[in-house]
């Protein structure tokens, strides 16, 4: 690999599994230091142990953060500072998944999570990474993980949508504030990726995902990896406050 991200200095939330694991170890392999960020500290840990046995001990570190709480994400942002240095790039990518059909939903119980998680943590990291990158003065840029259902309905996903459509919200108008900072901003949105969100369902129900994509495959979390490194990188400098799709042709049905 060509170590476009040498000498850069990334936060991924979500790190521990999926997506998020697979562009942190995408990211060190293009020479970037990396704090994994995530709720679960304990496979966070994990993943910076394994990155370190295989021969890359002083490129990653773990913290905990629960992105639905400020001054969690405020901290983490902190802590890259103070292991690494600096900040360069975050990625905001932890999110959950599900819901239920609308008519059943419990207001005072459905509704919720997915906004805190999937919306505030993105929002939160936003708004700690740019107060960082303002002080630095050295710009910076802001990757979020939106998803097809931000731009489109879904079965069961009335809140998700909304908090994955308020992540490209997001990202247009952190583009238009930050830009005098030097700092961009970006949303993918990944269709069906094979990671334990999408393998938990049954195997007929992968199937039928698979056969939602135009390879007729999920597509792979280290896919998405390839494409979040690219954005992260400078050869992305003209991409900002938009949309990069990631999935594989869904959107075309
Ligand atoms: P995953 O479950 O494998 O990984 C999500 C990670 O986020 C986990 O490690 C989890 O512990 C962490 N997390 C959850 N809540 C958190 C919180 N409050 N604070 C900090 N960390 C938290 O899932 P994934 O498929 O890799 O999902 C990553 C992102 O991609 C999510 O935002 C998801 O909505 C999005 N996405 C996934 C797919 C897909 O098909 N898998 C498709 C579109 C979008």
């Amino acid at each position: 690999e060509g170590k476009r991200l040498e000498g850069k200095v990334a936060l991924i939330t979500g790190g521990a599994s999926g997506i998020g694991l697979a562009t942190v170890q995408k990211f060190v392999r293009e020479g970037a230091k990396v704090l994994v960020v995530d709720i679960d500290a304990e496979r966070a840990e994990k993943v910076v142990a394994e990155i370190e046995a295989d021969g890359q001990a002083g490129s990653v570190a773990a913290a905990q953060a629960d992105v639905s709480v400020y001054a969690d994400v405020e901290a983490a942002v902190q802590r890259a500072v103070d292991v690494f240095g600096r900040l360069d790039v975050i990625f905001n990518n932890a999110g959950i998944a599900g819901g239920k059909a609308l008519l059943d939903h419990d207001p005072a119980v459905d509704y919720a999570p997915m906004i805190r998680v999937d919306q505030d943590g993105v929002y939160h990291g936003i708004l700690a990474a740019g107060r960082q990158f303002k002080s630095q003065g050295t710009g910076g840029v802001i990757i979020s993980t939106s998803s097809i259902y931000g731009e489109q309905a879904a079965e069961l996903a009335f809140s998700y949508s909304a908090a994955k459509a308020a992540v490209i919200s997001f990202t247009r108008s952190a583009a238009y504030e930050l830009a005098e900072y030097g700092v961009r901003a970006v949303a993918i949105t990944p269709g069906r990726v094979g990671t334990p969100i999408i393998n938990q369902f049954s195997e007929e129900l992968r199937t039928t995902f698979a056969s939602e994509q135009l390879r007729n495959a999920l597509t792979e979390p280290s896919e998405i990896a390839d494409v979040v490194a690219f954005l992260a990188s400078d050869e992305a400098n003209a991409i900002n406050g938009t949309v990069v799709h990631v999935d594989d042709g869904y959107s075309v049905f």
